[in-house]
């Protein structure tokens, strides 16, 4: 089978694509073009996606990790967006174990706060009945003493007692590689570092588009029956390329996150709390870390790499000092940052926080179909809009599958269960000697995990073995990108950017034949990733 993200087969595959006809051309590899992808290659087409940048660099790598029940949405009594995100979230559960993993959230209630105790109970059991909860993760309601023992680091002060209730955890980056794998294992071709730089037409309709690889700057041009524009905040960049009137535009906002350890934020739950500007901000644990998030703000900088300003820092730890007074976090106690774009369809008169996530789609005269809007969470159901468009016009591809179709890190153990795959970690944990890598590797690779800890003998060829994986399987690049969405060492586990890095850098070299001069480039991106997380804190 022809695999467009074995990275070493990378040229000769492009040249091939190059010469074929494509049903579908998606651009942009974030989580709604893979998830497009996958619809589509899942009904049959044949499928070609084009990423400017690495997989899922974009929005994609760069939100809250949560899949929602959608609670915000109750606020502004979407009723069906709460039911729809709920039905979404069960089904990536059933399809996706390794990847999402349910999160007790505590919601704190304060006189002087936002929420009330009756309004909260109440608000969180139609929650519960509309995203159709189980029953074990129901919703319960907690006193003000039980809170303050649930939760010690909360401050007692006009304390009502709080909500307890679900969200799903996820790592978004490893969510749109693992979707994007999917397809391309129903022969889809897949290429990142390849960006549309125009469009071709014939007689009036679009019939493919010219790129370039950015990697060897080279001019490729692709044909297909459809072209669909994923590219999330850049969908009016490439609307504008294609001449069209832009009446209905985006409205891109940013969202910052902080990421401390948890030895600094120790926090017994994962947290959703209200700011003193009455906004929403959600503390999550995962990996020995506390990351808080989020802001949002109008924004009109370059689309690529936003990063945390001083003024979202010092928004987000006033907010967190106020909820958790003993606390007195510092900038200096930030181990990095990432902020993201929300591609926003712009509504007038809106603030950045009341401004809808729907999902919107546009078409062209010329047969473009553009989306923007929309949340990772609803990924799969934003692609089975855009395929049943397509699809009416073509009778030949059949419905929508993807909800019976678990990702490919789940197979042989999706109807079991994760719980499957851990079992079979203690026969690992005697030659590797950190154990958390071994659970990180399985929530971000499900069963391809166990391939690369047969391979290896210790933590440092552990490494390696995931390294050659991607370069396989994932079409890795640079080495700067399985430190930040490959592995989400980046964040989560930054001082392992400094652990080993010559040596690592020279198996990657050694894997990937570089010249001198690609390997000046690899050091140059290694330090700008370390500017963008850890840089200016
Ligand atoms: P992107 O991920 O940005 O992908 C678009 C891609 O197109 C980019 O990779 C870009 O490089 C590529 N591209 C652009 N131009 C070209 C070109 N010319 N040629 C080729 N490729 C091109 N949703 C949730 O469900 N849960 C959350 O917890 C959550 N939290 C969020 C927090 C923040 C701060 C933000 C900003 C968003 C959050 N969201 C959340 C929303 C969610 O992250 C986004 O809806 C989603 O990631 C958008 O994905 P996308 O694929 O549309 O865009």
């Amino acid at each position: 089978m022809n695999n467009s993200l074995d990275s070493t087969q990378r040229i000769k595959n492009l040249d091939k694509a190059s010469k074929e006809d494509f049903d579908l051309i998606v651009i942009g590899g974030g989580i709604t073009g893979s998830g497009i992808a996958f619809d589509a290659a899942t009904r049959g087409m044949k499928v070609l996606l084009l990423e400017k940048q690495d997989f899922a660099a974009g929005t994609s790598s760069r939100s809250t990790k949560l899949i929602h029940g959608g609670l915000r949405y109750l606020k502004e009594m979407e009723f069906n967006l709460v039911r729809q995100v709920g039905k979404e979230r069960a089904i990536l559960y059933k399809n996706a174990s390794y990847l999402v993993h349910p999160e007790k959230l505590l919601l704190p209630i304060y006189k002087s706060g936002s929420l009330g105790y009756y309004s909260t109970s109440l608000a969180l059991w139609v929650y519960d009945l509309l995203a159709g909860v189980q029953k074990k993760e129901s919703r319960i309601m907690l006193s003000a003493k039980k809170t303050s023992s649930t939760e010690p680091l909360l401050s007692t002060k006009g304390l009502l007692g709080a909500g307890m209730y679900y969200e799903y955890r996820t790592d978004d980056a490893r969510l749109t590689l693992e979707v994007l794998k999917t397809a391309v294992s129903y022969s889809a071709q897949a290429y990142n570092y390849t960006q549309v730089t125009d469009f071709i037409a014939t007689e009036g309709q679009i019939t493919g588009v010219e790129t370039t690889d950015l990697l060897n700057n080279t001019t490729y041009r692709f044909t297909a029956k459809h072209v669909v524009n994923a590219t999330g905040p850049w969908v009016d960049e490439l609307r504008k390329k294609n001449s069209e009137d832009l009446n209905k535009h985006l409205f891109l906002t940013k969202g910052v996150h902080l990421v401390f350890s948890h030895l600094r934020v120790p926090l017994k739950h994962s947290m959703y709390f209200d700011t003193p500007d009455r906004r929403m901000v959600f503390a999550i644990k995962r990996e020995g870390k506390v990351y808080l998030g989020t802001t949002d703000t109008e924004y009109h900088a370059s689309n690529e790499n936003p990063i945390c300003t001083k003024e979202d820092k010092e928004y987000l730890l006033n907010a967190v000092n106020k909820m958790f007074t003993s606390l007195n976090l510092q900038p200096t106690d930030i181990e990095s940052s990432w902020a993201g774009l929300r591609p926003l369809i712009h509504e007038q008169g809106k603030s950045p926080s009341e401004v809808s996530r729907k999902d919107e789609i546009f078409i062209a005269q010329n047969g473009l179909i553009s989306i923007a809007g929309g949340k990772l969470t609803a990924f799969r159901k934003m692609a089975q809009k855009i395929i049943d468009k397509i699809q009416a016009t073509e009778k030949r591809f059949g419905s929508c599958k993807t909800s019976h179709i678990p990702l490919i890190g789940s197979l042989g153990f999706a109807a079991k269960g994760y719980e499957m795959l851990t079992d079979k970690l203690p026969v690992y944990t005697l030659k590797f000697q950190e154990q958390k890598n071994l659970i990180r590797l399985v929530h971000s690779y499900g069963n391809a995990s166990f391939e690369m800890m047969d391979k290896a003998t210790d933590d440092l060829s552990l490494i390696y073995a995931e390294i050659a994986y991607c370069i396989n399987n994932e079409s890795l690049e640079h080495l700067a990108d399985y430190y930040s969405r490959r592995s989400g060492k980046m964040l989560f586990s930054s001082n392992e950017l400094l652990e080993n890095q010559s040596e690592i850098l020279a198996h990657f070299v050694m894997l990937k034949g570089l010249s001198e001069t690609q390997i000046a480039k690899e050091k140059e991106l290694i330090e700008q990733l370390k500017t963008e997380a850890l840089g200016s804190l």
